[in-house]
């Protein structure tokens, strides 16, 4: 997957802002931020979206999401509240087709999303 801007960012060919990383996940800053804080947090290992997960990517998903909480409270994000999206493929406006959790605080947001 060489033609991935995120897994390029990830092999550092590309420059990015990583602001955590351990053996399954890659947190990084989004580089056009719709909110004060703006993270991504993503697989290490290349998948597409949601939609290629297996049933052995439990471990993965759970990650995700504890590294995701966890950036969320650094940035304390956790008392007023943030907002955690996954988008899947085309109509959800996928525009990186590696899987990633935005972490999107510092701000209010409204419900529906677009
Ligand atoms: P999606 O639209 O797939 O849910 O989210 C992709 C996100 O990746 C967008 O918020 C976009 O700003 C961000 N993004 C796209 N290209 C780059 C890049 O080269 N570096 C970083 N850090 N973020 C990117
Ligand atoms: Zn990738």
């Amino acid at each position: 997957m060489s033609e991935c801007i995120f897994c390029s960012i990830i092999a550092r060919k590309t420059p990015g802002r990583i602001v955590f990383e351990d053996n399954l996940v890659v947190a990084i800053e989004d580089i056009r931020p719709q909110a004060p804080v703006h993270l991504l947090v993503m697989p290490r290992a290349h998948v597409d979206s949601l939609n290629d997960l297996k049933p052995e990517d439990e471990p993965l998903l759970g990650r995700l999401f504890i590294v995701a909480a966890r950036l969320a409270r650094e940035r304390g994000l956790d008392t007023q509240g943030y907002r955690t999206v996954i988008n899947n493929g085309a109509w959800a406006g996928q525009s990186v087709a590696h899987l990633h959790v935005h972490v999107m605080g510092g701000r209010v947001f409204h419900w529906p999303p677009g």
